[in-house]
């Protein structure tokens, strides 16, 4: 089994920034050299990699995410909770990171985020790390 940890999610809509979560499981697996995949387990929340200076690049996503997902349109799935699942699809269920002399390869600006769209709720996450 790969790696777990938990995020306790606040509001409906949120980004969490989880890039140390990521690399405190990366530093416990040893691995200096190889790859880290975060994958999330649930079907209404997704993970992404943007800027995590600024706070502010989070909430325009958001903001877009629902202009381009509307709440109010009529959706076939009637749990209530359509425009959730189709952000998470939008933003992906799992990504990669390069690891290099025991340390996530990521670009000044970026952060990992996970991508809560049906909070608030206590979430999963998977972190399995490759390397040597
Ligand atoms: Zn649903």
């Amino acid at each position: 089994m790969p790696s777990e940890f938990t995020v306790r999610t606040h509001s409906q809509e949120e980004f969490i920034d989880i890039t140390n979560l990521v690399k405190g499981v990366v530093a416990s697996s040893g691995v200096q050299k190889g790859i880290a995949v975060v994958y999330i387990p649930h079907t209404t929340a997704g993970v992404t990699i943007n800027e995590s200076a600024d706070p502010s690049v989070v909430e325009d996503i958001l903001e877009t995410l629902r202009k381009i997902v509307p709440f109010n349109f009529p959706y076939h799935h009637l749990e209530g909770n359509a425009p959730a699942h189709i952000k998470a699809s939008i933003m992906g269920s799992s990504l990669s990171v390069l690891i290099d002399k025991g340390n996530l390869l990521l670009g000044t600006w970026q952060g990992i985020f996970f991508c809560e769209f049906d909070g608030p709720r206590t979430r999963r996450v998977w972190v399995e790390v490759r390397g040597e």
